[in-house]
C-alpha cells in the first residue's frame, strides 16, 4: 500500500550538466560523457533506494531535457538548427528542434539507463518518456503543415516512434511506463479530442503498467508566474480525467501538495490508479512526513487505499541535489506515516 515513486526527473551532478538548468550543457563528450551519464543513473538508483521510495527510476540522468532527450534519437528532426518557439500556449521562450521530413527512430533510445535500472535493482522500476501531444508543443514543425490537421497527424507520427520504443522498454524488464503531458493541462479540449488518443497509440500493445503523468510544469518562474494567473481553484484537471478515465492507461500522477487543486476531481478517475503528488517541486522547503501523510489522507477520501501511490508533483531536475535527496526520504518517511495511520 502507497507504494512511492517520483514523477519522473532528478537534478544532474556538477561533474555530467550544468546544475540548475531544465537544458543543461554536458560536461563532457562522446565516451566520457556516456560514462558520466551511466554513473549518475546508478548514483541516483542506490539514492532512491536508500531514501526508502518502494519504485525506482533513471532520474532522467542520461537526457538533456524529457522531451528533446527523445527526439535526440528522431530522424527527420533537425538539431542544428533551433529555433525560438512560445511553448505550452506561450507560457514560456524555448529554442527547439525542427521537424523537417518522416520520422523514424534512428535505433534505441533509453536502452543504456532502462538495462542498468533493471540490472541493479530488485524493486519495481518505472521509466517516463515525453506523451505526444507534449513532444509536439515542444518542437517547431516545417513538414506536416498548419492547423490542428497537422499537429494531429505529428502527433500519431511520434505515437508510433514513442509506442516501439515503450515496446522495447517493456522488454528490457519495465514494469510501468509513463507518458508525460504536461500540455494536456494547457490544451484541455484538445487533450480531450486527440491527446488522450495519441497517448493510447503509444502505449498500445503494453501489458506491464501504464502511466501518465499530468502536471503544472516544473518549479521555474515562468511555471510560478503561469500558477498565480490561474486563480484559487485549479480546474484544468475537470476538463481532461473523464478521457483518461475512460482511456486504456492505468494509472494518473497529478499535482496536489500546494495547488489549488481541489482534491475532489480526483474521483473523476474512477477505476484508475491515482499517483498523487505530495512534494513541492517549486518550494525548497522539505516537507514534514506529516504534511506528506496529511495530504495522502485527504486524497484517500476520493481513491481507494490500493489504488492511492504517493508521488512528487512533477520532476525535480531543477532543484540542488540536497534538496532533492531531503524530499525524497520526506517522501518515504510521509508514505510511511501514512500506512500507519490507516
Ligand atoms: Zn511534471
Amino acid at each position: 500500500m502507497f507504494a512511492t515513486s517520483i514523477a519522473g526527473s532528478l537534478p544532474k551532478p556538477e561533474w555530467l550538466a550544468e546544475t540548475q538548468k531544465l537544458w543543461p550543457q554536458w560536461k563532457a563528450e562522446g565516451d566520457a560523457l556516456r560514462q558520466a551519464k551511466a554513473d549518475a543513473t546508478l548514483l541516483w538508483i542506490k539514492a532512491q533506494e536508500d531514501a526508502g521510495l518502494d519504485i525506482i527510476g533513471d532520474g532522467e540522468q542520461a537526457r538533456q531535457h524529457f522531451v528533446h532527450g527523445f527526439l535526440e534519437q528522431v530522424e527527420g528532426i533537425d538539431f542544428e538548427n533551433k529555433v525560438k518557439m512560445g511553448i505550452r500556449n506561450n507560457r514560456y521562450d524555448a529554442m527547439v528542434p525542427q521537424v523537417v521530413s518522416a520520422l523514424k527512430l534512428k535505433g534505441r533510445v533509453h536502452a543504456m539507463e532502462a538495462q542498468l535500472l533493471r540490472a541493479h535493482t530488485k524493486k519495481k522500476i518505472k521509466f517516463t518518456l515525453p506523451g505526444p501531444m507534449t513532444i509536439v508543443d515542444t518542437v517547431a514543425d516545417r513538414f506536416y503543415g498548419e492547423g490542428s490537421e497537422g499537429r494531429i497527424k505529428m502527433a500519431m507520427a511520434f505515437a508510433e516512434l514513442l509506442n516501439q520504443e515503450a515496446l522495447a522498454l517493456q522488454a528490457d524488464g519495465v514494469d510501468i511506463i509513463q507518458f508525460d503531458e504536461p500540455a494536456f493541462n494547457v490544451y484541455m479540449e484538445e487533450a480531450a479530442d486527440w491527446g488522450v488518443k495519441a497517448l493510447e497509440r503509444a502505449a498500445l500493445g503494453l501489458t506491464c503498467t501504464t502511466a501518465v503523468h499530468i502536471c503544472y510544469g516544473y518549479g521555474i518562474q515562468a511555471n510560478v508566474d503561469w500558477k498565480n494567473t490561474l486563480g484559487h481553484e485549479w480546474r484544468q484537471y475537470e476538463k481532461i480525467f473523464p478521457a483518461l478515465a475512460k482511456s486504456s492507461i492505468d494509472q494518473v500522477s497529478l499535482e496536489c501538495f500546494h495547488s489549488h487543486v481541489p482534491m475532489d476531481l480526483i474521483a473523476l478517475l474512477e477505476g484508475k490508479d491515482v499517483m498523487v503528488g505530495v512534494i513541492d517541486v517549486a518550494s525548497d522547503t522539505i516537507e514534514t512526513p506529516e504534511e506528506v501523510a496529511d495530504t495522502i489522507g485527504k486524497a484517500l477520501k476520493f481513491v481507494n487505499k490500493d489504488r492511492l501511490f504517493p508521488c512528487t508533483n512533477c520532476g525535480l531536475a531543477p532543484m540542488s541535489r540536497e534538496v532533492a535527496l531531503k524530499k525524497l526520504e520526506a517522501l518515504a518517511k510521509g508514505a510511511a506515516l501514512a500506512r500507519e495511520r490507516v
